[in-house]
């Protein structure tokens, strides 16, 4: 799911899309592409970068119109070519479309258009789409999407135009982010804030099956059947600044830097040492069910999943709640036992996660409380929950989770300290619990300093291709998280598990080829890590230990091992 910018308006659309699409580059793509409407359609398609696109454009005559739609792609159906490239356009109706998402009924959507006569050029399910408007077009391109859209299965968020309406640009929703943006006689509408904000912040995210048209005097919102819509304005509570670079390298490493102050804001006017306890004002109206809660549920998908699971660590040690992690993609599909007092902790950092979003929805149906603990204010996510946390780390660009994870981590640890106050534990204790917690923004800037040691280990073994990241309790999840960041962004295959885990199989392929990373921090399990780190060694493999800082003068401790500052757990 890539990046969708359109604009209607007064100005000039080619230059304002062009910049949305360097806006949205952040979420990772394949290629691009632009269609701009002045009395004709032009449209332009390159693979690769946006810089691409762009110099091709300044090789191409035309794109003068005030209304467009711009598009990055990450392929789901046909190879990454030029030619599945969208905006895709009918063959009909002078229609032009753009799709994030995946129309699941392509197939037989295809077979249907084709025995009527189309002729497709692309492999993708998104031209299907586009030449099904053009195939219900009769002069009215709101009609003809709604139609289309009644009639497909999947996930979608789409802007459209016609040649024949050069004042009409149509949007719609359903599973995939959409937020209309709304300024004075113009509309730009992207799947993220940060590619509005330039224009306005003034905006409404669209629900499911929600459709938008836009004229340059005003808009209406429906649904696909055609019952109206009244659109909730917010205000985008974003800036520029936050959303460029500031003199680093990229996002994921500006973001890392970013989480002694973002967590401070995450912790702020969250902690009452005096009286020992958490205030989450996002809880206050449902306290009262909360106490009752006898099971917890978190459901996420990948990084808020490894954030998830220590929230369960986190339920049981310090809240006594039994509690349990699901994956959204597979809780959605299996037929879930929800008893009564389950509560739902959706966690997500855009709050639109799809699979995430579902699974909250089959738990509400079958009577569960929701909760969520998402980033983005005003997200599917928090609007469809009972009550909720916002983790207020500012925006997210880096496509891998940093400050966010750190951030659901930081929420769920005031979640749980919220509930075992409110159950049992004592001020005194709590108030003990808090003190370390509001340490951690402090202990993190002093990690950060020793990343000039973590950037030696890197160079050390770049040329490895395979990793293991391993550690026990809380440290279990964070090898997960480790793992993931570093197929993610490196794409290095690794794997995370329990350290006590790797005996049994997996310890086979450890040699002196593949580099075993242990997050070795004091704590209880200290000394069983110690006897699976003697484990590795013993097989010439190599070890990277994450330690607690001073670690590093036992004998026992292998050689090579970064050390952290003391981040005791509570
Ligand atoms: N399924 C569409 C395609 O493969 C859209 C992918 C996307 O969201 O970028 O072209």
């Amino acid at each position: 799911m890539c990046g969708i910018i359109a604009y209607i308006g007064s100005k000039q659309a080619k230059p304002l899309l062009v910049e949305g699409l360097k806006r949205l580059e952040y979420r990772g793509y394949d290629s691009a592409g632009i269609a701009v409407l002045d009395g004709h359609l032009s449209v332009c398609r390159a693979v690769g970068r946006v810089a691409e696109l762009e110099e091709k454009l300044e090789r191409t005559p035309g794109f003068e119109g005030t209304l467009g739609i711009a598009h990055t792609r990450w392929a789901t159906h046909g190879g990454v070519t030029e030619a599945n490239c969208h905006p895709h356009r009918d063959d009909r109706s002078g229609i032009a479309l753009i799709h994030n998402g995946i129309i699941e009924n392509y197939a037989a959507l295809r077979t249907y258009l084709e025995e009527k006569g189309h002729v497709f050029t692309s492999e993708t399910d998104t031209e299907v789409l586009a030449m099904l408007v053009g195939e219900l077009y009769e002069g009215d391109l709101e009609r003809a999407v709604k139609g289309a859209l009644r009639e497909v299965t999947g996930a979608y968020a789409i802007a459209v135009i016609c040649e024949h309406e050069p004042d009409t640009l149509v949007v719609a929703r359903k599973g995939s982010p959409l937020l209309v943006g709304v300024g004075s006689g113009e509309y730009v509408v992207a799947s993220d804030a940060s590619a509005i904000i330039a224009h306005t912040s003034q905006a409404f995210p669209l629900d499911d099956y929600n459709v938008v048209k836009m004229t340059r005097s005003g808009f209406r919102t429906s649904t696909i059947n055609d019952a109206p819509v009244t659109p909730k304005l917010m205000q985008l509570e974003m800036d520029l600044e936050q959303i460029e670079l500031g003199g680093f390298s990229h996002f994921m490493q500006k973001e890392i830097y970013e989480q002694p102050r973002v967590l401070r804001t995450t912790l702020r006017g969250r902690i009452d040492h005096n009286e020992g306890q958490v205030v989450l004002g996002g809880l206050a109206s449902f306290a009262k069910e909360l106490v009752k809660a006898r099971r917890f549920i978190l459901t996420a998908q990948g990084t808020a999943l490894h954030a998830a699971m220590i929230g369960e660590y986190l339920l049981e040690d310090l809240a006594k709640i039994s509690a349990e992690v699901e994956y959204g993609s597979e809780f959605r599909y299996r037929n879930p036992i929800i008893e009564e007092n389950t509560v739902v902790v959706a966690v997500s950092q855009s709050g639109e996660t799809a699979d995430t979003l579902c699974a909250l929805r089959e738990a509400k149906d079958r009577g569960a409380m929701a909760l969520g603990v998402v980033n983005v204010v005003g997200s599917s996510i928090a609007r469809e929950t009972d009550a909720g946390v916002y983790l207020r780390v500012g925006p997210e660009i880096g496509v891998a989770s940093t400050k966010a994870f750190t951030g659901q981590v930081t929420v769920l640890t005031m979640i749980a300290l919220y509930m075992a106050r409110r159950r049992f534990m004592a001020p005194d204790v709590c108030a003990r619990c808090l003190r370390h917690l509001d340490e951690i923004p402090e202990k993190i800037e002093k990690t950060l300093e020793t990343d000039y040691r973590v950037r030696k280990v890197a160079e050390r073994y770049v040329e490895r291709d395979n990793w293991l990241f391993l550690g026990r309790g809380y440290n279990y999840p964070t090898a997960l998280e480790g793992a993931l960041k570093l197929k993610e962004i490196s794409y290095i295959h690794a794997e995370g598990m329990p350290a006590a885990e790797m005996k049994h199989g997996p310890i086979a392929l450890i040699d002196s080829g593949m580099p075993a990373v242990f997050i070795a921090n004091h704590g209880r399990q200290y000394d069983k890590v110690m006897s699976n780190i003697a484990e590795v060694r013993s097989r010439g493999g190599h070890v990277i230990a994450v330690a607690t800082e001073g670690t590093r003068r036992s004998r026992r401790w292998p050689r090579r091992c970064c050390t952290s500052p003391s981040a005791r757990s509570i």
